[in-house]
């Protein structure tokens, strides 16, 4: 269970991050939804502690993780990311890839979870292979892969599925989906695109200049849009 309670950030004076409050319980999909520019990145940067807040808090599992003065390092926090450029590491095996994150163990221990979740995103045929043998989409699914991996109790997926065609993206998210739920993981996914929104999230959140102007189920938000500009960001990208 992920919670952030009352979160900012400035960037030149600017309030980039307006008091942003969110409660994530485990098997659930948030997506945090809104145009360019409007602090979604920067929000989940702070989260995975490589971005620091000038106030508010953020607690996983009912722990303290980070307030202003107190500060668990992100490689900590059990928390699994998944970004846009999730660039696989390009002289490791995909063995290895997956396996980077696993610091608890024996060798067969991890060989094992590997095998498991290469099975699962269907690339266990290439487990022995190297990230330039594998197509955009096959590198995506053994970052995805790669990311649970040390099962972390929160997920955050920064446009994790832009760089990929329609057909092929389908395919990968509701794969993600189905995983992410098995291993029972609380997931923060950042999106632009209100169909990806509608159909990833139990919850969307629309973020608009730094704050949450509305949150709810997605039939509800994109029925019952809480104002003019929710309205207008809603049919411009349809
Ligand atoms: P996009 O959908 O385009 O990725 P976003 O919602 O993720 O947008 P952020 O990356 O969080 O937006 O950025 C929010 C604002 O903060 C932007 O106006 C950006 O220019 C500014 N910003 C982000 N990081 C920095 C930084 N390190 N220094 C100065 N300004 C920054
Ligand atoms: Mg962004």
């Amino acid at each position: 269970r992920l919670e952030i309670r009352n979160l900012v950030r400035h960037f030149d004076g600017r309030r980039v991050v307006d008091d942003v409050s969110l409660r994530i319980m485990a098997g659930q999909v948030t997506c945090l939804l809104g145009p360019s520019g409007c602090g979604k990145s920067t929000t989940l940067r702070m989260i995975a502690g490589v971005e620091m807040q000038d106030s508010g808090e953020i607690w996983v599992d009912g722990k303290l993780v980070c307030d202003t003065i107190f500060r668990v390092p992100p490689e900590r926090r059990e928390i699994g990311l998944m970004f846009q450029d999730f660039a696989l590491f390009p002289h490791l095996s995909v063995a290895e890839n997956v396996a980077f994150g696993l610091r608890t163990g024996t060798r067969t221990e991890k060989r094992a979870r590997v095998a498991e979740l290469l099975e699962r995103v269907d690339l266990i045929q290439f487990i022995d292979g190297y990230p330039h043998q594998l197509s955009g989409g096959e590198q995506q699914r053994v970052a995805l892969a790669r990311a649970l991996a040390p099962r972390p109790r929160i997920m955050l997926m920064d446009e994790p599925f832009s760089g990929l065609d329609n057909r092929l993206r389908d395919g990968i998210r509701d794969e993600t989906l189905s995983l992410l739920k098995d291993e029972d993981t609380a997931v923060l996914l950042v999106t632009h695109e209100p169909e990806e929104a509608m159909r990833m999230a139990d919850e969307i959140a629309l973020m608009r200049g730094g704050k949450i102007v509305q949150r709810g189920a997605p039939y509800n938000v994109y029925t019952r849009p809480a104002d003019k500009a929710a309205v207008a960001f809603f049919s411009d990208v349809n």
